[in-house]
Formats: C-alpha cells, sequence, structure tokens
C-alpha cells in the first residue's frame, strides 16, 4: 500500500476499464491476485510461494497463492476459483501449460491479466504476458559446463556421456533441452561426445514429472545396460534434484561420479557442489523472478506498459508472449562464493 499510496489512485472508473495507457488506475491497488504454483517439483516453487505471499502484501495487494500438488485438474479448479473470487491478475506456474485454455480464457473473460510464471502457457490467446530466466540461455550454460567439465579432468575427447531433460508437460523442458543441444550436438556429430546409449532425442530422455525417482530408474538401467566396462565421464542433467538422483544412481553402481549439470541452486546441491561431486548448476534467484513479476503487476494496476525485454522467442503455438527474461548465471565451485554473496542462506555454504 505504502509504494503506490503516491500515485494517486482512484477508486472508480479505472476497475474493468482496460484502459490500457495513461492516467487511470486499470484496477483498485488493493485488488486479489491469484498465483497458481504447480507441484513442488524443485525449492524455487517454495520459495516462490513465501515471496509471493509476503512481497504482494507489501505492495498493497490482497495474494491468494495456491499449489496445486493434486495434478492438473486441482491447478484447473483453483484458477477458475481465482477468478469467481474476482481476482484482476493470475499468476500461473503451469504443471502442464497446454491444459488450461478454459480457465485461462475464463480470466481473460472476467477482465482478467494472465501472467505466465516460469512456465510458457501453450496453445491459448488468453495470456498476455510471460516473465521467467532465459529458458535457452539456461540450456547453452548447461552444454557448456558440461564440455568444460570433462575437459577439467581429461583435456580431449571423446567422452562417453548421457543426456535427461526434464518433463514432457513442461513447456521449459524442451526448450532447456534445446539449448544444451545447440552446443553439444554438434560435438556429437564430430565424435568428441559420445553419447553410449545412443539415446539422443528429447522423447527418449526425458524424465516425468520432474521426478528424482524417475531419473535415478533411468540413470540404473543405462548403466547397466551400457556401461558395465565403459567408464561414464559426463551427464547433461536439467535440474538439481534430477542431478543429485543421477549421481546416487552412479554411486550405488560403484562408478566414479561424472560432470553432471544442474539447475536451481538447491541447499543439497550446492553443498554437492563445495563437496566436489556434482560440477554446476544455475543461479535463477527466484527473489528477482517473484520482484520482476510483482513489479508488472503495479505497472498493470497503474495502467502502464510493464517491462519486455522479448517479443520474439516465445512462440506458445497461438501467439508470441512478449516476456520479460531475465539472465540465469553459471556457478560452479570456482564462482559459487560471489554468485551467492547476497543469498542469506547460500552464502553459508561456500566458505
Ligand atoms: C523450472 C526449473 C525447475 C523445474 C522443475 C522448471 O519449469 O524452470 O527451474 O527445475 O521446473 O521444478
Amino acid at each position: 500500500a505504502l509504494a503506490l499510496a503516491g500515485c494517486g489512485r482512484s477508486d472508480d472508473g479505472g476497475s474493468g476499464g482496460g484502459s490500457g495507457s495513461g492516467s487511470g488506475d486499470k484496477f483498485p491497488a488493493d485488488s486479489l491476485i491469484g498465483v497458481s504454483l504447480p507441484q513442488k517439483t524443485s525449492e524455487n516453487w517454495v520459495l516462490a510461494e513465501n515471496l509471493f505471499n509476503t512481497d504482494l502484501k507489501a505492495a498493497g495487494f490482497k495474494p491468494d497463492v495456491q499449489f496445486a500438488n493434486g495434478g492438473v485438474g486441482e491447478q484447473q479448479n483453483q484458477i477458475q476459483s481465482m477468478v469467481t473470487k474476482g481476482a484482476k491478475v493470475i499468476v500461473v506456474g503451469a504443471i502442464d501449460g497446454s491444459q488450461l485454455g478454459t480457465q485461462l480464457k475464463a480470466a481473460k473473460d472476467s477482465g482478467a491479466v494472465v501472467i505466465a510464471y516460469d512456465r510458457l502457457l501453450l496453445n491459448t490467446d488468453a495470456v498476455d504476458y510471460y516473465v521467467a530466466y532465459d529458458n535457452f540461455k539456461v540450456g547453452v550454460l548447461q552444454g557448456n559446463a558440461l564440455l568444460e567439465g570433462m575437459a577439467k579432468k581429461k583435456p580431449n575427447g571423446p567422452y562417453n556421456i548421457e543426456l535427461f531433460a526434464g518433463s514432457p508437460d513442461d513447456a521449459n523442458a524442451k526448450v532447456f533441452f534445446d539449448g544444451a543441444m545447440s552446443v553439444l550436438k554438434p560435438k556429437i556429430d564430430d565424435g568428441t561426445l559420445k553419447v553410449v546409449s545412443k539415446q539422443t532425442d528429447f522423447k527418449q530422455v526425458v524424465t516425468q514429472g520432474w521426478k528424482a525417482e524417475n531419473a535415478q530408474k533411468r540413470m540404473d538401467t543405462l548403466l547397466s545396460g551400457n556401461y558395465s566396462s565403459a567408464p561414464i565421464d559426463g551427464v547433461l542433467s536439467p535440474n538439481d534434484t534430477l542431478a543429485r538422483a543421477i549421481i546416487t544412481s552412479t554411486k550405488a553402481a560403484g562408478k566414479p561420479v561424472p560432470v553432471v549439470t544442474g539447475q536451481d541452486s538447491e541447499v543439497e546441491s550446492v553443498k554437492s557442489i563445495m563437496a566436489g561431486e556434482q560440477y554446476s548448476t544455475i543461479n535463477k534467484d527466484t527473489r528477482n523472478l517473484v520482484k520482476a513479476t510483482i513489479e508488472m503487476i503495479q505497472a498493470i494496476q497503474k495502467g502502464q506498459e510493464p517491462k519486455i525485454t522479448d517479443t520474439k522467442q516465445y512462440n506458445n503455438g497461438v501467439k508470441v508472449v512478449p516476456a520479460n527474461l531475465l539472465e540465469p548465471l553459471i556457478v560452479t565451485k570456482e564462482n559459487a562464493k560471489e554468485a551467492y554473496a547476497n543469498d542469506p542462506t547460500l552464502s553459508k555454504l561456500t566458505n
């Protein structure tokens, strides 16, 4: 409320008017804001829940932040009920970005603004904006880290590797993979990298539900089927939860830990990196992503244009969704101390 008190909000004309530009507020500055989050498949979602609750309140809004641990049906019901309760903005981190069309249309029909958070909403025109870390760039950083980590241990290839991707219902999974493959594919083609299992298609390497147990099972099978005599030098892992499952599997198979990438800067993975096991992670500071989202909501509330950095990359099948993309940062043992210097939890782990 404090931040907005000085900007001359009017309680009358603005609401539902869709004024777009200039003077009037689009909706009252103390409106209900719905935030629909997916399952707790990684720590970033739990951090986001807390931050949205605290920071939306601090900005004067009424937050309604929900998880959909029960799956897609639960998320559909949640969004529908946010619409019924009169939410003026609905922020969605989708479990399956292509299954929410009906509820998002209802949101738009009610006059609400829809923001895709972290994961894109697919095959619908009922999405106004996207706010996320640059997902393709995340993949590129992972691909480069894998090459760099293996070269540190053994200057020249060929290197034996395996590839893992995230959950196929999450629009990000393919983008992370494509980013990584933009770096790795040329090296597979020229023989520097050998995917011993030959599983290189996205569909062959996905991990349903981003579940650790699924990655661990697949890694067990890959190791027993392809690496009984050959060494494994590296594994492309799309995030930290799966990276730790992959490391657990290689240890159980009695293999030295290969170079394994990650993402999210989860506490256990930062510890693993400092201990010299997991090679890399990505810092996508959730505090900054939530902050960018709330700034977007504040701009919309005041009838202003929110900050957009990209109007090309994110075609959702129906439209190109204007996006505010933040820069992800690669983190290894070498730069962990600087990377987490202003993070109260992670900075304690890097000394
Ligand atoms: C997020 C990742 C996360 C994954 C699993 C993705 O959509 O961008 O940061 O690791 O979901 O929760």
